[in-house]
């Protein structure tokens, strides 16, 4: 066997192809069949190995994330100590949107409401940051 298979037409598979489709490749013999081809259905032939699959690290990187968002115990206390937060944490308006957030079924919702309605929670929050913030900064705790 060492003669090629005899090439034919791959819609009718009769005649001698003369054509070749540009989009998968397939050879056909007239413009009949190439219509026959595309009522049929014609696809791209998928490459074997996608190209961008190797290099996707998401998971390491949203990990991270949530990791830096999480505050530790002592970042927790000393938010509880801070006299900005304390005096903050005197406004009604405050702890009732702190409750709310606390009892939301959907409470990012209810923050970003909070965000965009309550100026006391907005510099809650800043306040919040820039203590953890200082906190990462401080070079006499190293981890
Ligand atoms: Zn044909
Ligand atoms: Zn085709």
């Amino acid at each position: 066997m060492t003669s090629k298979p005899p090439v034919v037409c791959g819609v009718c598979n009769l005649e001698p192809p003369k054509y070749k489709c540009p989009t998968c490749l397939i050879n056909y013999c007239s413009l009949a069949c190439f219509k026959n081809h595309k009522a049929i259905g014609c696809t791209k032939p998928e490459p074997v190995v996608p190209p961008h699959s190797a290099d996707e690290p998401k998971a390491g990187i949203a990990l991270e994330d949530e990791d830096d968002a999480a505050l530790t115990d002592e970042q927790l206390r000393a938010l509880g100590t801070d006299p900005a937060i304390r005096a903050l944490l005197s406004s009604p308006d405050l702890r009732q949107v702190l409750n709310d957030i606390d009892s939301s079924k959907d409470p990012e919702a209810r923050l970003e409401r909070a965000r965009a309605n309550v100026p006391e929670f907005v510099q809650f929050v800043e306040t919040c940051l820039d203590t953890v913030g200082k906190m990462k900064r401080d070079p006499t705790k190293t981890s």
